[in-house]
């Protein structure tokens, strides 16, 4: 799979799933070691920090889960469910609370304190992706539950990739027509 084609890191930690419908049930890794492999190889967490162990992991994808309810609302013009935004803005606060602030020339850098681990490293990256102003760009693909920032001109884009889900659904649309001409 492609992480790099979401426009934003943090969108690449919200797209680690693999099924191709709205169901969000396989991951598209094995274990924390393959998570922490592909977060580091999207850009949203720096190499060396330690793999994830279960307790963590469970934090992190209930994280996942959430800033993906969060943001797939606001893809869709809808009101975020209270659940999920509370739980999305308790690990953000988390995150802040123990972070140290760097302020230089083009402004301030947020990075997390000694103790901050990986899920507040994914915190921090939601928390700049919540803030950025071109929001508005932000779409699900119509056939699985990839997010990406849309940026491309015309009638935009529908497919989070072209290869995971635009082709396949070019082909049943296809099939379809085909079944309807042959009856
Ligand atoms: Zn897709």
């Amino acid at each position: 799979m492609s992480m790099t084609d979401a426009g934003h890191p943090a969108l690449a930690f919200l797209n680690t799933v693999t099924d191709d419908g709205k169901t969000r049930a396989a991951n598209s890794f094995a274990d924390g070691e393959g998570l922490l492999a592909q977060l580091v190889a999207a850009g949203a967490v720096p190499r060396g920090l330690p793999v994830p162990g279960g307790r963590q992991m469970a934090t992190a994808l209930a994280l996942r889960e959430a800033g993906y309810a969060v943001l797939s609302a606001m893809a869709a013009g809808r009101k975020p469910g209270r659940e999920e935004a509370l739980t999305l803005e308790a690990a953000i606060k988390g995150a802040l609370q123990d972070a140290s602030f760097a302020f230089g020339a083009r402004g301030m850098t947020v990075v997390p304190g000694p103790l901050g681990g990986l899920v507040d490293h994914l915190a921090l990256a939601l928390h700049d992706l919540l803030r950025r102003d071109d929001l508005d760009r932000l779409r699900e693909c119509r056939r699985c539950t990839h997010l990406f920032l849309d940026h491309g001109r015309g009638r935009g884009r529908r497919w989070c990739a072209m290869a995971r889900c635009g082709n396949r659904a070019k082909a049943e649309a296809f099939r379809a027509r085909h079944r309807a001409v042959t009856g």
